[in-house]
């Protein structure tokens, strides 16, 4: 008989649903599952269900050997195993769900927050891994970040450095969900264009399929297909929406100086069209010294398994290396 696989589980706990997998090192998904997250306002019982989840995955067959776990979830603290504070999560407070989590399965538990659990991902499983500086983008609802420098995530004296997504880039500007104004996310994000083709909508008198649709109907990637096919309203709201992320990736970069941007999510689906004039921006308007140094580039992971991935990945990193 030949020795168990050894793997880890990577979770993405989101406000609706929690996904889980097991993954080797080489980055391969072998088992996966998911349950709702929003069925268990209980953390308590969250916890008995995703623990008891994940030890039936590792039985499967003739069993994994389950060395770790890790976890990927808004306002994760890295260095206190701890959810804080999350608005979009059903539990209040400050949650301490790595201990929590390793009583129930015996193995040790390691957390961040999805951004980061995404950059960890693009180093030990994606096109990052031959790279020491980069940085990860996730165009979401929201914009989140994580940030390698010299090999290392940047957590800060917090555990949460790395909210590029709150840096502001228009004074006064539009309303965050943080309590601040002008933050990039709100304008370089999957909602943020639609904000900005919903604003456009009353500026401009141009004909446009969009005019007919509910707002709430209105997605990245309907304004993606418009803007290919050339409707105005959609391209002027990509070109601003170029803009703002272009001035966000430059202000990463003058900071940080990576080898490359990643970016990730709902926003990086407009592939060419967004990644083309992004680049073209970013070298117009960067300090000399920098253009050409950056390479701004898709993930190397697939969207399918990414935030298991990461999340594992992440397990990986803390347990095995
Ligand atoms: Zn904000």
């Amino acid at each position: 008989m030949s020795a168990m696989k050894k793997v880890m589980a990577g979770v993405d706990i989101g406000g609706t649903n929690t996904a889980f997998g097991l993954v080797d090192s080489e980055g391969n998904v072998y088992e996966k599952n998911s349950i709702l997250t929003k069925n268990y306002p209980d953390v308590n019982e969250f916890v008995a269900a995703l623990s008891g989840a994940i030890k039936e995955l590792a039985g499967t067959g003739t069993g994994y050997e389950l060395a770790g776990i890790g976890i990927g979830a808004p306002n994760a603290r890295y260095y206190r195993g701890t959810i804080e504070l999350a608005p979009n999560l059903p539990w209040k407070g400050v949650v301490p769900l790595a201990e929590m989590i390793g009583r129930q399965t015996g193995v040790p538990v390691t957390i961040t927050n999805d951004a980061n659990a995404a950059a960890v991902g693009e180093m030990v499983f994606g096109a990052a891994r031959e790279m020491k500086n980069f940085i990860v983008l996730t165009l979401g609802t929201g914009l989140g970040s994580g940030i390698v420098i010299d090999c290392g995530l940047v957590y800060g004296h917090t555990a949460f450095a790395g909210e590029l997504g709150h840096t502001t880039i228009v004074h006064g500007g539009r309303e965050c969900g943080c309590g601040k104004k002008g933050c990039l996310e709100t304008y370089a994000s999957a909602s943020g264009i639609v904000r900005t083709v919903l604003y456009l909508l009353s500026e401009m008198n141009a004909d446009s399929p969009l005019r007919n649709m509910a707002p709430s109907a209105i997605t990245s990637k309907i304004i993606a297909e418009a803007a290919a096919g050339g409707d105005p309203v959609a391209v002027k709201a990509m070109s601003h929406t170029v803009e703002a992320l272009g001035m966000g990736i430059i202000n990463a970069i003058v900071f940080s100086s990576p080898e490359a941007v990643f970016l990730f999510g709902g926003l990086a689906k407009a592939g060419d069209m967004l990644f083309n004039p992004v680049r073209e921006y970013v070298d117009e308007n960067i300090m000399p010294v920098f253009r050409g140094t950056v390479s701004i580039l898709p993930s190397g992971i697939s969207e399918d398994n990414a935030a298991t991935l990461g999340a594992a990945a992440l397990a990986w990193n803390d347990f095995e290396r």
